[in-house]
């Protein structure tokens, strides 16, 4: 149910101004509230439990009426300033809002009734260049208009895609260092050079080891009492509010393109820790009409498997050429759960979710690009897939999928009939021959060592 109306002003109550924010709870219930500040430089709770925002109030219908006259700065404010409060002035929060839209978001026609939502034209050709854009300049905002803070560091671990865009999003954010683990060798040679060559504020650490390894020594760290009074230690994964919350912003930003249609819209979107999609699940809370949401897997299939059976199981994750995907644990899915009230019969409602095998992936991207010229990555191709499969038994519907990273970002496993097809945007281009700077570390004890040096 929404609460309506809690985040109303009360400018001038007996001549003072109350300051509204809005608090954010853990859905482990044991740590205390906090404010939207708190909730980003944590990252977590101290009870292990993700943020959720304590209220969620629809926007007016005087706003989606008038949603086509109103630039991606005013949507993604309207969208975003209950989240925030007070805490960013108005001004500031526009500013930070539009250097994180600072890119397209069309929605390009595929086939009839099928839109790409296209989320790569940032600059490190992912969806999460939004997120991490937008979390870094509110990290920076509270480092530079309060004094004495003390200084950040983002940890954080990736199979790919995540380090290169909080790699780019934090370059030279005040009063913030970056911390990227990535295992060695298994990631594309383009977003190896994204993580190590920017240098300054951004360091990359190369473990010996799988991405399970790097994300198993970051938790270890955020747990490690011995970093307390020394460094500051914060996430920057879909976690993060900072992170999950702006990830509305594209799906309005489609909406708008749309909305003449007139047609029941569907929005599907290649999951992994599925952020991305409770993001756009928070969107529909705002009252966006967006009548289903489907989620694409590859063999990491665990939701699938959970709106099946009615049983969650977590298990180790599984290497796909969907790679970004290749989670075992989603860490998102509580907060889908809550935002249905944790009512399975209105999760189903609201979501399909399907699973696609490599081989699958490969025909699709084949078959885009042959029969409908259009170059999807292994992630995008899942997209589509899964919209085609919950489009057979709704056929009145426009469907949308995110095409959530470049495709020349994996180039390793895009079919060799038609990789050549790929076009390789100039900004990758000059980063090619950048000098890689990079520390390799095993264990730990060696990661420790290196943080508290
Ligand atoms: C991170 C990522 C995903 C998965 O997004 P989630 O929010 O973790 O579900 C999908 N595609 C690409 C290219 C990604 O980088």
């Amino acid at each position: 149910m929404l609460k309506q109306g809690i985040l109303k002003k009360f400018p001038h109550k007996n001549g003072i101004t109350i300051t509204q924010f809005m608090t954010y709870y853990s859905l482990n219930g044991k740590a205390k509230q906090v404010n939207f500040e708190t909730a980003v430089r944590k990252g977590l709770a101290e009870d292990k439990g993700l943020y959720f925002p304590d209220h969620i109030s629809a926007l007016p219908k005087s706003f989606y009426d008038a949603i086509e006259n109103l630039s991606p700065t005013e949507i993604g404010y309207h969208v975003i300033k209950q989240f925030v409060g007070d805490e960013i002035p108005e001004n500031d929060l526009k500013i930070i809002i539009s250097e994180t839209l600072d890119f397209k978001f069309p929605v390009v026609s595929v086939e009839e009734n099928v839109g790409s939502l296209e989320l790569y034209h940032g600059p490190t050709l992912a969806f999460k260049d939004v997120g991490a854009r937008f979390m870094a300049r509110c990290l920076g905002y509270f480092n530079t208009s309060q004094k004495n803070t003390e200084k950040v560091t983002v940890l954080v671990a990736t199979s790919g895609d995540t380090g290169g865009a909080v790699a780019n999003g934090f370059y030279n954010v005040e009063g913030v260092n970056v911390v990227i683990l990535y295992p060695s060798g298994k990631v594309s040679h383009i977003q190896e050079q994204q993580l190590t060559t920017l240098g300054g504020n951004i360091e990359a650490i190369e473990v010996d080891g799988t991405f399970d390894d790097c994300q198993a020594m970051v938790k270890k760290a955020f747990l490690d009492k011995d970093f307390k009074g020394k460094r500051n230690l914060t996430s920057a994964n879909s976690i993060n509010v900072a992170r999950w919350l702006p990830q509305m912003f594209y799906f309005f930003l489609a909406y708008k393109q749309l909305k003449s249609l007139d047609k029941k819209l569907v929005f599907s979107v290649p999951s992994g820790n599925y952020g991305n999609i409770c993001a756009g699940m928070m969107a529909q809370k705002l009252g966006l009409p967006i009548s289903h949401f489907v989620a694409g897997t590859n063999e990491n299939d665990i939701v699938p498997e959970y709106l099946k059976t009615g049983i969650y199981t977590a298990k180790p994750s599984v290497a796909t050429i969907s790679n970004a995907m290749d989670v075992g644990d989603p860490s998102n899915f509580i907060r889908i759960q809550k935002i249905h009230d944790n009512d399975d019969t209105t999760l189903k409602q609201h979501l399909s979710a399907y699973r696609y095998s490599d081989t699958e992936t490969e025909d699709a991207m084949i078959q885009l690009y042959k029969t409908h010229n259009y170059i999807a990555d292994p992630h995008g191709a899942i997209g589509y897939l899964a919209l085609k499969k919950y489009q057979e038994s709704n056929p009145d519907t426009y469907g949308v999928f995110l095409e959530t990273a470049h495709p020349c970002k994996f180039l390793d496993v895009i079919p060799k009939s038609i990789v050549d097809a790929v076009n390789i945007p100039k900004s990758i281009k000059a980063i090619m021959d950048k000098e890689k700077k990079s520390t390799l570390l095993i264990t730990y004890t060696e990661l420790k060592e290196y943080l508290l040096k």
